[in-house]
């Protein structure tokens, strides 16, 4: 079974029907980013970048900042590769004083692209070694945490003022560099249209938007019953988000936990989804399944999974949609 599965690292990730899915992956090292090439990853669709911000005392430089994100860029040969700007907060806080510790409701309070922007200087040295990584390979930013379009068009601005300003110094920049949100708070999701003219591309945080959808914490086994995506109004809100983004012609991809999830993977193709970022530890079981699955049937069948009124119609509506 291993070496059936192996043999998946260059085959098509393609339905029984015919229609190819993109897979990306998710890494926060330097063994991630190895990982994904090998299982044949099209690209990494979330580079978490807080690792470089935790177990330590001061800063990443803009420098350090640099060399790590270009030897990802090279490492990934070609492929796209999406750099998260810091998601940093109460809940994942570091010692170098930049989060603040103690929070009443730290999942509410400054973390990602809000403590960013009340940083301007660490924001920047951040989005300067992105950009400049962008000389070597294609490279997407991806801002965490958004809920309202005007935090896209603060960093919007602020990326397009240091890349002329990196030009100027002589650095070689890409022309364009795209730029996402991730939708994992319910009001970017639910307004997604005010914003989505502002984006080349969504990923949908599904760890977070299970969380703040249905108002329970992700790290708090008290409420870990309730903490999960087969919850109506997760499904409906991702079906929403899927439409809207594929009404503007704007790529959407599911970047939680969910989507390195076998078992998920019908329910999401049901929604429409075509584009799944997840730890290379399961792409290929992942790729498996997808190439399994037959897309037509199961988008038939995603009418049945919106109309479920509870977990127990969900989760029966998984089972009958497993690939034979
Ligand atoms: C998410 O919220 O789904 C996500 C991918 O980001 P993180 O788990 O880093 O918050
Ligand atoms: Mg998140």
């Amino acid at each position: 079974e291993q070496r059936e599965l192996g043999r998946l690292r260059s085959k098509p990730t393609r339905t029984r029907d015919g229609v190819d899915v993109t897979l990306l992956a998710n890494a926060e090292s330097h063994e991630d980013v190895a990982s994904a090439h090998a299982m044949g990853a099209h690209g990494l669709g979330l580079y978490r970048t807080e690792f470089l911000f935790l177990q330590r005392n001061e800063l990443p430089t803009e420098e350090e900042q640099f060399q790590i994100y270009r030897d990802t860029v090279l490492g990934m040969s070609g492929r796209p590769v999406t750099i998260r700007t810091l998601d940093l907060g109460a809940d994942k806080a570091d010692r170098t004083g930049l989060a603040l510790t103690s929070e009443e409701n730290p999942a509410l309070g400054l973390r990602g692209v809000r403590l960013s922007l009340a940083h301007p200087k660490v924001a920047d040295a951040q989005l300067r070694a992105i950009l400049r990584a962008s000389g070597y390979g294609p490279v997407r930013v991806l801002v965490p945490m958004v809920s309202a379009r005007e935090e896209i068009l603060a960093v919007k601005r602020r990326m397009s003022r240091l890349a002329v300003a990196l030009r100027a110094e002589g650095h070689a920049v890409a022309e364009q560099t795209p730029l996402g949100a991730m939708i994992e708070v319910p009001a970017a999701a639910i307004a997604l249209e005010t914003l989505i003219d502002q984006v080349d591309f969504l990923s949908i945080g599904t760890n977070d938007l299970v969380q703040y959808l249905l108002a329970a914490d992700r790290n708090n086994e008290a409420v870990g019953a309730l903490y999960s995506p087969l919850h109506p109004a997760v499904l409906r809100l991702l079906a929403q988000v899927i439409q809207t983004a594929q009404a503007h012609a704007t790529p959407v991809a599911v970047c939680g936990e969910i989507a390195g999830d076998p078992q998920m993977v019908p329910l999401l193709l049901a929604l429409g989804l075509t584009e799944f970022s997840l730890h290379p530890a399961t792409l290929l079981e992942v790729r498996r399944t997808i190439r399994d699955s037959d897309l037509r049937m199961l988008r038939q069948r995603g009418k049945k999974l919106l109309q479920a009124r509870d977990r127990r119609g969900i989760e029966r509506w998984i089972r009958e949609s497993a690939p034979a």
